[in-house]
């Protein structure tokens, strides 16, 4: 048997204490030497790719709950440069192969897997059974199936999941979420979402290659425009129809490049999503019983815009994974809601996966298997 870390100890613990509170703290918490001494949560970043160099890294210096306390790097040159700019000691660096040593690092409490998508199931699950909780980068993996058995990983070793889902903690979006939830303008009866950008870069790159990306356009910006569709009426859809567009075969060999899809969801709403590699699309617009609402931008890095039938939409900017990293690390500090499960992800992906079936089998209408709310998060 494997030697179990104090950290590891403490997760365990805490998960077959079955939520039992030390001073309102739990039980897992109230051990966590992060918690006790008031700092904040330790994050290591797997993959230090864009996403983590312009976005993760830099937010990771405004956070007030967690930080930047180790990274997971296959190049040497790269883990000197982080190792020197964010001043972290060579006892936090791992690479690929020595990473489950990582579950005697006291110092980091959430690994996120910021990796191509082919490596998110395997990096997630080695998290997992390392003591860490997982943050998940979208789409959460391959398939359905690589999903459940995330899921399943994290909950037998009782840490906490969270997808990447940064706009699932941004005000204009969380102000959507209101305004569907109050029913402000009545019922939504038809919602509208387009998330897409042209790619012509080198031809070689991972987003390219199916074996690595699972997809083109669907499973890079298409999981933002299945998500807006969604919290865009506040209901999982009951089918889809879908088409897929190519017009550049020599460039999208192996991806798709354009994919339309068409939602049923439960009392009589309809909805519609476009993604592509290969045009530049970046709107939510919802219609209901008295009057509309709608974002443009809804899915960049911001600052969003919004308007409605009743006047703008305006909220302060503030960097979007601040936020959803903070919200993550106090759904594990205080148990916050957390505001995108694994269970969104897995969502996602049944519908990713029924958006390609019906173009498989021409447009037929495919049933989404989900039960209602399921995957809603906080
Ligand atoms: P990237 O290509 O810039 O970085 C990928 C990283 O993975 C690199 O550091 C690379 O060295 C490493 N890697 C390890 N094995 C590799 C392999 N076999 N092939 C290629 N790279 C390999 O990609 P990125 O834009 O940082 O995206 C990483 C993940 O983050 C993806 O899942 C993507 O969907 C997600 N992402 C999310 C957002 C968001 O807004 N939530 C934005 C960008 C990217």
């Amino acid at each position: 048997m494997t030697r179990i870390s104090r950290r590891k100890f403490s997760v365990l613990a805490g998960s077959l204490a079955g939520g039992i509170l030390v001073s309102g703290v739990p039980l897992a918490l109230a051990r966590a030497p992060s918690f006790q001494e008031g700092k904040k949560l330790g994050v290591a970043l797997v993959g230090l790719g864009s996403y983590s160099t312009y976005q993760l890294a830099p937010a990771l210096q405004k956070t007030k709950y967690c930080h930047l306390a180790g990274i997971v790097t296959g190049t040497p040159a790269k883990a000197d440069k982080w190792m020197r700019q964010y001043g972290i000691t060579q006892d936090h660096v791992y690479n690929y192969e020595n990473f489950d040593q990582i579950a005697s690092d006291d110092a980091i409490d959430i690994v996120y897997v910021v990796l191509p998508n082919s490596m998110h199931a395997e990096f997630s699950i080695r998290a997992a059974r390392a003591g860490k909780h997982v943050i998940c980068e979208k789409p959460m993996a391959l398939n359905v199936a690589e999903c459940d058995a995330i899921i399943e990983a994290c909950k037998s070793a009782g840490v906490r999941l969270g997808m990447g889902y940064r706009l699932q903690s941004e005000p204009y979006t969380r102000e959507v979420k209101r305004l569907v939830r109050e029913k402000t303008f009545g019922e939504v009866r038809f919602v509208s979402a387009a998330a897409a950008y042209i790619s012509r870069g080198n031809p070689n790159q991972w987003r390219l290659n199916k074996a690595l990306s699972g997809g083109g356009a669907l499973m890079n910006m298409g999981v933002y425009s299945i998500q807006s569709c969604i919290y865009g009426c506040g209901k999982n859809p009951v089918s889809v129809s879908a088409q897929e567009f190519s017009t550049r075969p020599a460039y999208f060999k192996q991806t798709d490049e354009t994919i339309t899809a068409q939602f049923t969801f439960p009392g009589g709403t309809v909805g519609q999503m476009m993604t592509s590699h290969n045009a530049s699309a970046n709107r939510l617009y919802a219609s209901c019983d008295r009057g509309w609402f709608e974002l443009k931008p809804a899915n960049n890095y911001g600052p969003l815009s919004g308007r409605s039938s009743e006047g703008p939409i305006a909220f302060p900017h503030d960097s979007q994974q601040k936020l959803q990293m903070d919200d993550f690390a106090r759904h594990i500090l205080e148990g916050a809601p957390n505001r995108a499960p694994g269970e969104m992800g897995r969502r996602d992906m049944v519908i990713v996966e029924a958006i390609y079936r019906s173009i498989r089998e021409g447009g037929r209408s495919i049933p989404v298997e989900l039960s209602v709310g399921y995957g809603f998060g906080g």
